[in-house]
């Protein structure tokens, strides 16, 4: 042991800086709670590799990774997630500079964006997330939609922006409508931090 482990990252605001968007119960259930769960259950993984080594005993490597992965995903998407929202008012808007730049220059204008994104994130079927990315190859934003926390992942492309729409991102606030949680999220989209995303 005394090797590193995952730290669940600390809210970059306070737990009532996203409300009425997000109430500041469901946001100390989603970090507290959820988050967590993901940080513990990647370590706990990590754990088990280490027994299983120091042992010398099988695991079902199969499940084990799908499982890391499933919980990185996790992790690294909810950490994501809090950067790219700002305190309400003072947040959201379109977005100017470099990202607003490339946001019109690959969909034509920013409502095409926000219409497609809003799409990704109503359609997900079930727990997932809608994402913006940077590929690298051709250099352009592009859309994703992210299954579970790990499915349909492009490997390299640069998450910029996400929304989680499993329904505990938004149950406890706006029972099932997830519409009207996408609609009143783009309210605390923080534009620079998704802008310092951006190579
Ligand atoms: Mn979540």
């Amino acid at each position: 042991m005394g090797e590193k482990q995952y730290q669940l990252q600390p809210l970059p605001y306070d737990y009532k800086a996203l409300a009425p968007v997000i109430s500041e119960d469901l946001l100390r259930l989603h970090h507290d709670k959820h988050h967590a769960a993901y940080v513990n259950g990647a370590n706990a993984i990590l754990q088990k590799f280490e027994k299983a080594r120091k042992e010398g005993t099988d695991l079902d490597l199969k499940a084990i990774t799908k499982e890391y992965s499933f919980h990185f995903g996790g992790l690294f998407l909810h950490e994501r997630f809090w950067q790219n929202m700002g305190p309400t008012g003072k947040s959201g808007g379109k977005p100017g500079g470099r990202i607003g730049d490339a946001i019109e220059k690959e969909f034509g204008s920013f409502e095409r964006f926000k219409k497609e994104f809003s799409a990704v994130a109503s359609s997900v079927e079930g727990s997932g997330w809608a994402a913006l990315v940077f590929c690298g190859h051709i250099e352009r934003p592009q859309l994703v939609q992210i299954e579970k926390h790990n499915v349909n992942v492009t490997p390299q492309q640069k998450v910029l922006l996400v929304l989680d729409v499993w329904e505990h991102a938004y149950y406890l606030d706006y029972k099932n409508d997830r519409g009207k949680f996408i609609e009143n999220w783009w309210n605390v989209v923080n534009w620079d931090a998704v802008e310092k995303r951006l190579p």
